[in-house]
């Protein structure tokens, strides 16, 4: 019989990488502590009806790359390909967005049917952070300085770039959209087929397209600047002004449209030369009309998505990881004999109990000593306690696994003492 593997383009994370994957976890919860944003979760599976109505019905997402099928209800389900209207269905559902502010985040896997390669999955991670209820461009300043704040933490800030867009209101992308299709229909038939189709269903995106010949064509068409009028201007130019402000730099780039059919106003992209195509670590924008869209509470909203995986293999590519994110054990506790199992269970929790940050490893499944204390060397840990016997004992053997060998027996009662001062030195010494 075959043996049964994963999905293709969904990943198994193994113990080797899963501390990075902590590591990262944790400076996020970190950084929307200390930013006093709240978390919401919500589920992987929605209404299809949901992404539909939000993303669009002409995009990527939803005509090529959803998980979509009919549950035993005969209901159209979907996973989620991102989290924006998720987020927004939940916190509308439960009044959050009645009236007030929210700042809020959630992390976990979307899913997307794209072909898999490096920086692009079929189940990948995403940390989306979204505000509701604001108009201004305070709000917007402040979710660029949090990227960028994060960059900085993690060490990523010369890895990547700001890129910074204006939609405008959607009044003004409509009759932009109109002067586009003029521009193109003459043109039609040396469009790609995909723009084709978008020209009478979402023109806009065609803006979007990477087709070289479609690309050149794009090159004298109308810009969407000059539909403008001067409110959306003015808003511009005073979130720039305020980044400016701040220290923070970007690059304009007109070319920046996002592939999902809600934004208005700013649109951004955070993005590195150092994962080649998939250069695209973080993207975000405003969406006042998603709430409404959805037949929710009309709101003011914006919000942007991270890659996770991109930022890891970022991170990896940079060697940004600080050295001591590994999780190996720092006490190995050897147990040679049946007789001392009970006790060395017990010794273990003692250990855990005085000394909370030591990580313990209890050797369990029996084997000889030089086995247990070769296993010992290969955990990593920097030292060893060895009870051993037929019958419960009153001492018990410590041995330092480092260079100086050290080795002595100690009554059982004095392992913590010895363990808190041995680790007492080290700590000293690294501190020192
Ligand atoms: P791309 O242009 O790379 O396809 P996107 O515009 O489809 O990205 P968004 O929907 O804006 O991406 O998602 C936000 C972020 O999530 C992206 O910038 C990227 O970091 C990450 N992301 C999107 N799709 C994938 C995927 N299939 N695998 C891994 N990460 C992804
Ligand atoms: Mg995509």
């Amino acid at each position: 019989m075959s043996k049964i593997q994963a999905i293709r383009g969904m990943n198994d994370v193994l113990p080797e990488e899963s501390p990075q994957w902590q590591y990262l976890e944790s400076r996020i919860r970190h950084l929307m502590g200390t930013w006093a944003f709240q978390e919401i979760r919500f589920p992987v599976l929605e209404q299809t009806q949901l992404f539909k109505r939000s993303i669009g019905e002409v995009t990527d997402i939803v005509e090529k790359e959803m998980y979509t099928f009919e549950d035993r209800n005969g209901d159209s389900l979907t996973l989620r390909p991102e989290g924006t209207a998720c987020c927004v269905r939940a916190a509308d559902q439960h009044g959050l967005l009645y009236n007030q502010t929210r700042k809020l985040w959630y992390m976990g896997p979307m899913y997307r049917h794209e072909r898999p390669q490096k920086g692009r999955y079929r189940q990948f991670n995403q940390l989306g952070v979204e505000a509701f209820g604001m108009a201004g461009v305070d709000i917007e300043a402040e979710l660029l300085l949090m990227c960028a704040e994060f960059w900085r933490q993690l060490g990523l800030s010369d890895s990547v770039k700001l890129q910074i867009n204006n939609l405008g209101s959607s009044g003004e992308r409509a009759r932009f959209g109109e002067a586009l299709r003029e521009y193109l229909l003459p043109r039609k038939a040396e469009l790609d087929a995909d723009s084709q189709r978008r020209l009478d269903s979402n023109v806009l995106r065609i803006l979007d397209t990477k087709v070289p010949q479609t690309r050149e064509i794009l090159a004298d068409a109308p810009v969407l600047g000059n539909y403008m009028g001067s409110g959306s201007i003015d808003g511009f130019s005073k979130l720039l002004e305020m980044l400016e402000a701040c220290g923070l730099s970007w690059q304009l780039n007109p070319a920046l449209v996002r592939g999902l059919d809600y934004y208005n106003g700013v649109v951004f992209e955070w993005t590195t030369d150092k994962l080649g195509a998939q250069g695209t670590v973080c993207a975000g924008g405003r969406y006042d009309g998603l709430s409404s869209q959805l037949g929710g509470t009309a709101t003011p909203a914006v919000g942007f998505a991270m890659g996770i995986e991109r930022l890891l293999l970022l991170m990896q590519e940079t060697g940004s990881f600080p050295a001591d994110i590994s999780q190996q054990a720092d006490i190995y506790l050897a147990v040679v004999g049946e007789g001392v199992q009970a006790q060395a269970l017990q010794l273990a929790a003692m250990i855990r109990a005085a000394l909370p940050s030591m990580r313990v490893l209890t050797h369990t499944g029996g084997g000889k000593y030089n086995s247990q204390l070769k296993k010992a060397f290969t955990s990593g840990a920097r030292c060893a306690v060895i009870l051993e016997g037929d019958s419960p004992q009153q001492t018990a053997k410590v041995k330092v696994l480092g260079d100086s060998g050290q080795s002595l027996e100690l009554p059982l009662s004095d392992v913590v003492t010895w363990l808190d001062t041995f680790f007492g030195n080290e700590h000293e010494q690294k501190n020192s």
